[in-house]
């Protein structure tokens, strides 16, 4: 058994701890968060007893005395991306592993890129430590299913394309799946996708098409959007000349966004108000549903897979990865809605990848730097089960 500390008590984190309280043998939990409410609620719902802590992890100093407290050997960071690099200070402070679902990212720009966090490889090197980045599904399993495919159908990987397809309904008139700052800053930046050697810069939403997920999931308008594991999938895996993200969206969300980002509610710079500084986006996420109530309204599937494309013993070859989770069914079995299950399921296989010592290292990795096999395993036990599709199957 092994003492884990997870920090986040969203969406998320509510999914991490049910998951790891699956697994008693393997995880010894502590949930703490800005709002030790919320730990506590997330306590009383799970069938082994947990402890619960306030933690505001913008500050370095209280993270490593709760880390010395509870001595963890390893944190599973699920609060916000803007913590991130001062988790990492924690744990090398105090000598712990460290696992993230969402890569570094500033308050004041919208910029999600990993040399940030790649800037601390050296020094979780010299202290002996892990710290596994982006473990959730996309990024995660998606890096995950790339490995894959290049591991197992592939000599030579020349073209991914990852489909996120969200096809539920939450009932809402306008509500994100996660975190909704964080979410309108990933959809509302300039699309970057990888072409030929380089990045290519796009405006947002502007390239759109049709895709028909299988075992009739549905068909859905998807866009294409900058992801933060193009970033690592390009540099880890060189010989691909094309790589780009794509996302579902409803006419209704692309209008109530359009109409928000008109009227300057998405702004991340702060303006005044009744003489105090306010950030808009900020406000707005206030008034808001909170993504983590959403699991009872939300009917429908989710569908995220990566087409890959390549050569196989001199002939071109596609291969297509894919999970399928339905929205009710995650509901019915920890709470929540979908997002935040196939987000909170990897988190818990990275840890436990971690903890059994399946996956081991020095220094700060991405998932797709580590065997995809033992993780693709727990996938189909731990309630994302994933299936494939070859060749003249995939339309694409
Ligand atoms: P939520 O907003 O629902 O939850 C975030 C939690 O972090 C809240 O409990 C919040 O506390 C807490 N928190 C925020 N700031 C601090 C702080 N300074 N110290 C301690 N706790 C803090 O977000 P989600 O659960 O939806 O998302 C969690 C993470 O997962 C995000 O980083 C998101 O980007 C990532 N994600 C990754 C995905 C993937 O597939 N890789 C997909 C979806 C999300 P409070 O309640 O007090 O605000």
């Amino acid at each position: 058994m092994a003492k884990v500390l997870i920090i986040g008590a969203g969406g998320v984190g509510h999914v991490v701890a049910h998951k790891c309280a699956q697994v008693p043998e393997l995880f010894d939990i502590m949930i703490a968060s800005r709002t030790k409410s919320k730990c506590d609620k997330i306590a009383e719902g799970l069938p082994v007893k947990v402890q619960t802590a306030q933690l505001d992890a913008d500050d370095t100093a209280q993270t490593i005395e709760l880390i010395r407290k509870f001595k963890p050997e390893l944190v599973v960071n699920v609060a916000l991306p803007y913590q991130d690099l001062n988790i990492m200070d924690a744990c090398l402070e105090t000598g712990v592993n460290y696992l993230d679902t969402a890569n570094y990212e500033p308050r004041d720009t919208a910029k999600f890129e990993y040399h940030w966090q790649w800037a601390y490889h050296e020094k979780f090197k010299e202290k002996g430590l892990m710290a596994l980045l982006g473990s959730g599904f996309d990024p995660g399993v998606t890096n995950i299913f790339t490995a894959y495919a290049a591991k197992h159908y592939l000599d030579t990987l020349t073209s991914i394309d990852i489909v996120d397809v969200n096809g539920g309904d939450h009932g809402q008139s306008f509500a994100t799946n996660f975190n909704p700052e964080i979410n309108i800053r990933e959809v509302t930046a300039q699309c970057r996708h990888f072409e030929d050697g380089s990045f290519i810069e796009t405006a947002p939403m502007s390239l759109k098409r049709s895709f028909s997920c299988p075992d009739n999931v549905g068909t859905y308008n998807i866009y294409r959007m900058y992801h933060e594991e193009l970033e690592s999938l390009t540099k880890f895996y060189p010989s691909l000349k094309k790589a780009q993200f794509w996302m579902s969206f409803s006419e209704n969300y692309l209008n109530h966004l359009q109409v928000l980002q008109n009227v300057g509610m998405t702004k991340i710079d702060p303006v005044m108000y009744e003489g105090k500084e306010i950030i808009p986006l900020q406000f707005l996420k206030a008034l808001l549903p909170d993504p983590g109530d959403l699991g009872k309204t939300t009917t429908g599937q989710t569908c995220i897979g990566v087409i890959a494309k390549g050569q196989k013993d001199g002939e071109d070859k596609s291969v297509y990865i894919y999970n399928i989770c339905d929205h009710l069914s995650c509901f019915k079995e920890v709470g929540s809605q979908g997002v935040s299950y196939t987000t909170g399921v990897p988190a818990m296989i990275g840890a436990m990848m971690m903890l059994t010592k399946k996956w081991q290292g020095k220094g700060v990795f991405n998932m797709e730097q580590m065997d995809p096999d033992p993780f693709m395993e727990k996938l189909n036990i731990h309630g994302l089960p994933w299936q494939v599709k070859q060749d003249n199957e995939i339309e694409w």
